[in-house]
């Protein structure tokens, strides 16, 4: 599965985010989970449409889909030298598909600060460079192989070898690659470097329990520094989550969040924003048997979408029926749908879209 690495300075809130997370897994009794390793765990992504389809067609099981979140504890400054096995943690972020970073927003002065005094900025920066040191290594021994081919006198080589100077020179000036404006060749010129600060981020500031609303001085300074990289900055309070984690009854958790005048778990509005972030978009199945959520990457065609099912499926493609959620929903019965010439029939070239409820037609 598709996964967020969960990183950041040590003591700003990542495990604590981290349990919290893994323990929302009981939401949905009836999905197989499980903690993978001690720092990986799946979660299901919140969807209502399912309850809609639910109501409708009221299935023996209701399975949501799921997104796996990584716990990568352990940067600290210096993990690019080797410090406080840096490299291990590098190189589990570079297996990852997007990044969860986690900054300390929160004042208390009981919850020792690495650095001394909170400072999202800095510490956002801490890490950053830690991982562009690394991409700056990756970047340079290309280089190298690619001068020798270049002097041979290889066009390609050399095109390619002003891409890296561009990234090169960007990750030197501190920025990180995914600030890097480049067209869609470059960006297919430095994809199998795997650049860390290319990843896809969201930036986590984990503020105290009275400033969820209203953020505080810290969060408007991280949103500034992160400006540049078009990267979203979502607002938590790693505590309140934990509290909600704890809560067994949903009655309870809701009562919680009124207390706060929130509508939902920041940890639900974590995932679907990680969900989007990587680019996934969810089709749904609906029969007797079951209703279920399955995931997609944005832009998939019919039969790649159906071998998220079954490889036969996509093998044996043939055609898809397409119903709009939103169809579902005003007409309710399958009959209806169709009587309102609302069921498509799509071919293997139909790119199926978030919300699609399919029923693939295949060959065995
Ligand atoms: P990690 O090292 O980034 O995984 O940080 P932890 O999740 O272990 O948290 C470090 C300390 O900060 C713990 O004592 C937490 O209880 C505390 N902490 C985490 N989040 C918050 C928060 O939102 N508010 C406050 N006041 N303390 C927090």
């Amino acid at each position: 599965g598709l996964q967020c690495g969960i990183v950041g300075l040590p003591n700003v809130g990542k495990s604590t985010l981290f349990n919290a997370l893994s323990s929302a897994k009981a939401e949905a009794a009836n999905f197989p989970f499980c903690t993978i390793e001690p720092n990986v765990g799946i979660v299901t992504v919140p969807d209502d449409r399912l309850k809609v389809l639910e109501d409708l067609v009221d299935p023996k099981k209701v399975l949501p889909t799921v997104i796996e979140f990584v716990d990568i504890a352990g940067l600290v400054k210096g993990a690019s030298k080797g410090e406080g096995l840096g490299n291990k943690f590098l190189a589990n972020i570079r297996e990852v598909d997007a990044i969860l970073h986690v900054v300390r927003c929160f004042n208390d002065d009981n919850v020792v600060h690495v650095a001394g005094s909170v400072d999202p900025v800095f510490d956002k920066d801490v890490i950053d460079t830690e991982l562009q040191f690394k991409d700056l290594e990756s970047i340079d021994k290309r280089i190298q192989r690619l001068m020798k081919i270049a002097k041979s006198g290889d066009a390609a080589a050399k095109k390619e070898l002003v891409v890296l100077e561009k990234y090169k020179t960007a990750l030197e000036g501190g920025a990180n690659a995914r600030s890097v404006e480049a067209d869609e060749d470059e960006l297919k010129m430095i994809h199998d470097l795997s650049l860390l600060t290319i990843k896809p981020v969201i930036y986590v500031a984990n503020v105290e329990e009275g400033a969820v609303h209203t953020g505080n001085d810290h969060v408007t300074a991280l949103k500034e520094a992160v400006a540049a990289e078009n990267a979203q900055v979502i607002m938590i309070s790693a505590s309140i989550e934990a509290q909600i984690a704890e809560l067994e009854d949903e009655d309870e958790k809701e009562m919680f969040l009124e207390e706060y005048g929130l509508k939902e778990s920041g940890l639900n509005r974590l995932i679907r924003a990680s969900y989007a972030l990587l680019e996934l978009i969810t089709y749904f199945t609906a029969g007797p048997q079951e209703v279920r959520a399955w995931t997609i990457k944005n832009g998939w065609k019919a039969p790649q979408a159906a071998g998220v099912i079954h490889t036969d499926f996509e093998k044996g493609f043939i055609k898809a029926e397409v119903i709009k959620i939103d169809d579902y929903k005003a007409l309710k019965t399958e009959v209806a749908i169709k009587e309102a010439g609302k069921m498509a029939i799509e071919g293997k070239d139909y790119i199926v879209q978030d919300g699609d409820v399919m029923h693939f037609r295949f060959n065995v």
